[in-house]
């Protein structure tokens, strides 16, 4: 399987501090990995690492063969890169079919357009006139992750999609990923959320202290006990 998304021995620093130690990994086409870490593990500065918001000191970030460490953020939105933040940003001023309309990106082209993404999100067609801002949070992170489909990326992003979501928008999540599985979409995800994350990966691979501690198939995390207690809040 090609590998669309790889990083290798990423050190990231916030000013003096150091963040990121060596942090490896990669995301095959069609797979959905899961990167998992308690709060202030790393994986949110792992995204940012792979999107250039914060620029790695050292190691690379590669993308369909093409290194792209030092690239800027919306240029690797162009190349294919497509990241939902944590903090899902959408226009609260804007309505819902504009805030669709944003995530378009010049030159990028694909299955997804405002149709097919309404067919994917009935709930996002029923509120298409409304404002981004009038939405509950779990629509927001519908609507953020709509928004990221527009731009028909390579490898779609998700850090940490299920935080402070009710348990059914988990569950509408959880259905919106698999779903996305089917349609062979490349998704590199961060969840602290064990069960969610196991529902829908792959592969997980394990972030303390901003190190790799752990990397798997599904069932071997799964069956680690061990692995989850030690790293993870179970
Ligand atoms: P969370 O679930 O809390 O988002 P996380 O695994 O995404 O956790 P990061 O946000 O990547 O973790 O944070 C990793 C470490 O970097 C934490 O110790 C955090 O305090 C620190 N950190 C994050 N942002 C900054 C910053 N702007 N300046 C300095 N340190 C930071």
């Amino acid at each position: 399987m090609e590998v669309i998304l790889e990083a290798t021995g990423l050190n990231t620093f916030y000013g003096r501090s150091h963040i990121l130690f060596d942090v490896d990994l990669h995301v095959a086409a069609g797979e959905t990995v899961c990167l998992m870490g308690r709060n202030g593990a790393g994986k949110t500065t792992t995204f940012r690492s792979l999107m250039g918001l914060t620029v790695p000191r050292s190691g690379r970030v590669v993308f369909r063969g093409r290194e792209c460490t030092r690239l800027a953020p919306y240029r690797k939105a162009r190349i294919g890169m497509g990241l939902v933040p944590e903090d899902r940003r959408v226009f609260g001023p804007f309505t819902v079919r504009e805030n669709l309309e944003l995530g378009r990106i010049p030159g990028r082209s694909g299955d997804w357009n405002a149709d097919t993404v309404f067919e994917q999100f009935p709930t996002l067609a029923r509120f298409a006139s409304r404002l981004g801002g009038t939405l509950s949070g779990g629509e927001q992170q519908m609507l953020a992750i709509a928004r990221a489909l527009m731009g028909n990326p390579d490898v779609l992003m998700l850090d940490e999609p299920s935080e402070g979501l009710s348990p059914v928008m988990v569950g509408s999540l959880k259905e919106l990923i698999l779903n996305l599985k089917e349609k062979k979409t490349t998704i590199l995800l961060s969840e602290q959320n064990i069960r969610f994350a196991m529902s829908v990966s792959d592969r997980v691979v394990v972030i303390d202290k901003g190190h790799v501690v752990h990397r798997s198939g599904i069932e071997a995390f799964r069956q680690d006990e061990a692995v989850q207690k030690r790293y993870l809040a179970v």
